[in-house]
């Protein structure tokens, strides 16, 4: 049973003129086996967020806290956050040239882990894992993210988020560019991520639509930087119809 919970965290990032805080008092507990859907308007900070867990270094934490089952993970490396069973998924991930799929992902499930995994058991388990995203076998010796369709790219995050077996995972914008059956396909792999290791998923997203796919079991909406609303299953059905906008206008 693990924990990650955000209290108050207040993110600020430096531009050009100055700084601007972004994140305003973000508070939200995620629990192993737990689905939360983070919603919201475009530019209201659903990304900041992610990128703050995850340790990226252009976004600057002023006040409050993350841990994970009690353990601070701000003072931790990118790294250790993965080891400590953290998964970011990030909305853009970037290329690594000449390192092919099979190998990152060993690489990555090593660093995870702390111990290689065998050589046969690792083929195995990454083809099967490969099959049921429906991923086609030559993908396993394509460089990461070189030439990667958007598609593509979704797969391979979701390929890791399954071969990782991560504690929690917080997933953003992974319906994004991906047709009907892609997305089911997608969905589908993060279903079975959290029935087969219990991890907890924060799944960041503007639409409604990958939701009648991965079921949240709690909905915020994000607006201006924080949590304006939370509730069940239900709300996300109510923003399906009506949109942001009755929020956007009591922003004003
Ligand atoms: P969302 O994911 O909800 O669309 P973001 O977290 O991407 O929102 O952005 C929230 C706000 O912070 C936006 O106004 C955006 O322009 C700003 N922002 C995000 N990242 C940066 C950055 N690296 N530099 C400057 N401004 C940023
Ligand atoms: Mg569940
Ligand atoms: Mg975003």
């Amino acid at each position: 049973m693990a924990t990650l919970e955000i209290r108050d965290l207040h993110v600020s990032v430096d531009t050009e003129n100055d700084t601007k805080e972004i994140l305003k008092g973000v508070n939200l507990t995620v629990r192993s086996g737990e689905t939360h859907a983070i919603m919201g308007p475009n530019g209201s900070g659903k990304s900041t967020l992610a990128y703050s867990i995850a340790g990226h270094p252009k976004y600057a934490v002023t006040s409050g806290t993350v841990t994970l089952d009690g353990e601070d993970v701000l003072a931790m490396s990118v790294d250790e956050r993965a080891r400590a069973g953290l998964f970011l998924a990030m909305q853009y991930p970037v290329e690594v040239p000449g390192v092919t799929v099979t190998n990152f992902l060993r690489t990555a499930k090593t660093a995870v882990s702390g111990e290689a995994p065998k050589l046969r058991t690792w083929t195995k388990d990454v083809k099967a894992a490969m099959a049921e995203l429906r991923m086609d076998n030559d993908f396993a010796e394509r460089g990461v993210n070189e030439g990667f369709s958007g598609g593509e790219k979704k797969r391979h995050e979701i390929l890791q988020l399954e071969l990782l077996e991560p504690k929690i995972a917080i997933l953003d914008e992974t319906d994004s560019g991906l047709d009907v059956d892609a997305l089911r396909i997608v969905s589908e792999g993060v279903n079975r991520a959290q029935g087969k290791d219990n991890t907890g998923v924060l799944l960041i997203t503007h639409y409604t639509r990958i939701l009648r796919y991965i079921k949240p079991d709690f909905v915020h909406v994000f607006v201006d930087g924080k949590v304006a609303e939370e509730g069940g299953p239900e709300l996300a059905e109510r923003l399906e119809e009506e949109g942001y906008d009755r929020f956007l206008a009591a922003r004003v």
